[in-house]
């Protein structure tokens, strides 16, 4: 498998991009607007940038990579002759049934289509193409770069043989790819949705202070980020859709989002993309500081 293409430049989009062009792959990375691949790629020269000041990669690296890179505006241009998709558009079920039906007409019979979605159903994504088989969960982490892990999620129909290869290519990539099927919220937001939620509803009933709750964690629970920190990064409208997707998908009131979460959205309070949340972002310089000492 050499060459892939990533549907979506945006924060995942980018960082999937990076990580496949930087271990050797040929990248198509497409996304309906040009200024998110242009934001993208920008993103992609910044992180290469870092990792040659903190003596990772060589300035040599740093073109290899860029030159795995072509850019599209448009799908069926861009995955003429691709091994593997990787769609990592936005996150609305209608916008994915729709990529993959495209996909699937636009795509070499061969091609795995994989979908980097935190909380759609896999089959049901698959369900749409005629080849459900091949039709795989690849949900990366956020920074892509950084992160180790890798959940790989099997649908109803995802092969052995694809599931296999999928996990193979994962550890190719330096990364650490974990088996799980495909119920609502996976493995990784099934159990973290629940804390940050779980959090949120503390703070909500009056224990304690913003603060007091993410030092809590930070101290107790040797976690990296406070969980109210964590949310904010995330971004709160990202963490209720998810509650909600897995509160439809089990009709069990214990994923119903905290009355809190559903009002700060409301009120536009989205985290740090909107400049406050559990905490002030409006200051850039604070909100880039806080993303710095997590990706350390
Ligand atoms: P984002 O909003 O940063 O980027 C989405 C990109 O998709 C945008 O650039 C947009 O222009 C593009 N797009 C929209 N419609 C398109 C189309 N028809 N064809 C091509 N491109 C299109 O979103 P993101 O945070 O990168 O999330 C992308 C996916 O990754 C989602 O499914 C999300 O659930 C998942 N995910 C996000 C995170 C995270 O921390 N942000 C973590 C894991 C998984």
């Amino acid at each position: 498998m050499k060459n892939i293409a990533v549907i979506g430049a945006g924060t995942m989009g980018n960082g999937i991009a990076h990580t496949f062009a930087q271990s050797g792959f040929k990248v198509a990375l497409i996304d309906i607007s040009e200024a998110s691949i242009e934001k993208g790629i920008a993103t992609i020269v910044k992180n290469l940038d870092r990792m040659i000041a903190k003596e990772k990669i060589s300035e040599a690296e740093k073109s290899k990579t860029l030159a795995n890179i072509t850019t599209h505006t448009n799908i069926a241009e861009g995955v003429k002759t691709i091994d593997l998709v990787i769609e990592a558009a936005t996150e609305n079920v209608d916008l994915k049934l729709k990529i993959f039906k495209e996909l699937d007409s636009t795509c070499p019979e061969k091609t795995i289509l994989a979908t980097n979605t935190s909380s759609i159903s896999i089959t049901q994504i698959a369900a749409v193409t005629s080849r459900p088989e091949k039709v795989v969960g690849m949900h990366f982490m956020n920074p892509v770069p950084i992160m180790k892990l890798v959940e790989i999620i099997r649908g109803y129909n995802t092969s052995d043989d694809v599931t296999n290869t999928i996990m193979a290519l994962s550890k190719t990539l330096g990364k650490i790819p974990v088996e799980v099927n495909d119920y609502p919220g996976f493995v990784a937001n099934r159990i973290l949705m629940p804390m940050l939620n779980e959090s949120i509803e503390t703070l909500y009933n009056g224990v304690a202070s913003v603060e007091a709750i993410d030092t809590v964690m930070k101290l107790g629970m040797a976690h990296p980020m406070g969980p109210l920190q964590l949310a904010d990064f995330i971004g709160l409208d990202v963490c209720l859709s998810i509650l909600n997707v897995m509160y439809d998908g089990f009709k069990n009131p214990k994923y119903a989002p905290c009355p809190l979460l559903v009002n700060m959205v409301r009120a536009g309070k989205l985290g740090i993309k909107s400049g406050e949340g559990f905490y002030d972002y409006s200051e850039s310089r604070k909100a880039e500081k806080i993303a710095q000492q997590f990706l350390k």
